[in-house]
């Protein structure tokens, strides 16, 4: 791999992709895999900080995600591919940086205050049903017979109770800020993630706009050790993912957890249910209502899998002159053969598992030599070699 400028990348462990997944990172990866060192990272610790109550599918997801790595093109050849907790260094390498962060640094980081904000509203939603329920028993029992008072009583106290929730929940000054919300591996998450880049001196790291500012964590951590200690660490730089978001089959972002996604190597039958079943525009009810393709799903596969034909499409709905059921006909037959050797690849893996892992004990192999050879300037540096 020779005097290659070295890469870092990876992902939770989530089990099978989708083609959003294939279009936005695998494809990219593949490419950057010819020109630089190339460490992908199974981010097991990560999936851990929201995930920790139920691990039972942990196994079985890292199989699938690799799987669908190995046949996007990622070659173990030119990649170096690891499981994140196989690799022990990143652990000492992380408390060491814990030492570099202020808490209060931790507290800005955005992705924490979207991650509160979302358990604070469901927590809130929770409670208010639960505490309307109560309001209702309290009411019902004190004034059984007085219909009217039991009205106006039952809503004081929904009131009350709901100024009291909002109140706490949303108070600036409670002792510990999103204390009983955010683990403590959540907080620390971005100095994990940090480690996990710095321990192979990583130059470049691929990533979406929004993870720019969990970079710009890792870049103030490398310039702090390298002016306490000494020069160790490479200051990262971003490489943006810039490629069209592939839209789900219900017209939003293509999520597993909006359950609107198709997956990499999906098979003929549930594609074809997917696609058939896919949102349209809602305008075009009969084959001569014009259309608006560019709020449509199925259109934006045609500009993906079916490019050549794609404006005659375009032009074709917005004339009305095609028809919704056709249109995904078209689409699904160009996407089942685009799956065809995706299938086929997985097929392979599926039937022998223990390749993946055979794949990834050879990445660890490697990972850790690296990762090992970082840490023992970083002990000699901190004069922690003892
Ligand atoms: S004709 Fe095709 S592009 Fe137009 S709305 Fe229907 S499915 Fe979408």
């Amino acid at each position: 791999m020779g005097e290659r400028k070295v890469i870092l990348s990876g992902n939770r462990p989530t089990g099978r992709l989708h083609i959003g997944h294939l279009f936005g990172v695998l494809q990219n990866w593949a490419k950057l895999q010819e020109d630089y060192e190339t460490y992908f990272e199974i981010a097991d610790w990560h999936a851990l900080t929201t995930k920790y109550r139920d691990t039972s599918s942990l196994k079985s997801d890292i199989e699938d995600m690799v799987i669908d790595w190995l046949i996007s093109g990622i070659s173990p050849e030119k990649s170096v591919i690891f499981v994140q907790s196989h690799i022990k260094q990143h652990a000492e390498l992380h408390v060491l940086f814990s030492m570099l962060v202020s808490l209060s640094r931790l507290l800005r980081n955005p992705t924490l205050k979207e991650y509160v904000a979302e358990r604070e509203a469901l927590k809130l939603k929770t409670e208010k049903k639960t505490l309307n329920r109560i309001a209702q028993n309290i009411s019902q029992k004190i004034l059984k017979e007085d219909e009217e008072r039991k009205e106006v009583l039952e809503g004081k106290i929904k009131e009350f109770i709901l100024k009291e929730l909002e109140d706490n929940l949303f108070s600036e000054d409670s002792e510990v800020p999103y204390g009983d919300i955010v683990n403590y591996g959540f907080l620390g998450y971005p100095v994990l993630q940090a480690a996990d880049i710095l321990i192979y001196r990583a130059h470049v790291v691929p990533i979406g706009k929004d993870q720019l500012p969990h970079l710009e964590l890792t870049r103030e951590i490398a310039r702090r050790f390298n002016s306490l200690y000494g020069e160790v660490f490479p200051i990262p730089e971003p490489i943006l993912n810039e490629f069209a978001k592939v839209p789900g089959t219900d017209g939003r972002k293509m999520s597993k957890s909006y359950n609107n996604t198709i997956l990499i190597g999906e098979d003929a039958e549930s594609l074809k249910k997917k696609i058939m079943s896919s949102y349209t525009d809602p305008q075009k009810i009969r084959k001569n209502d014009p259309g608006h393709p560019d709020t449509c799903p199925v259109f934006h596969y045609h500009m993906i899998f079916n490019r050549e034909n794609a404006e005659n499409i375009k032009t074709e709905c917005i004339k009305g002159v095609r028809g919704c059921v056709q249109c995904k006909k078209e689409i699904f037959s160009k996407m089942d053969t685009f799956m065809e050797p995706y299938r086929e690849k997985r097929k392979k893996y599926e039937e022998k598992r223990d390749l993946v892992w055979d794949i990834i004990r050879e990445g660890d192999k490697k990972a850790r030599e690296k990762a090992e050879g970082t840490m023992e300037i970083v002990r000699e540096k901190m004069k922690i070699n003892y």
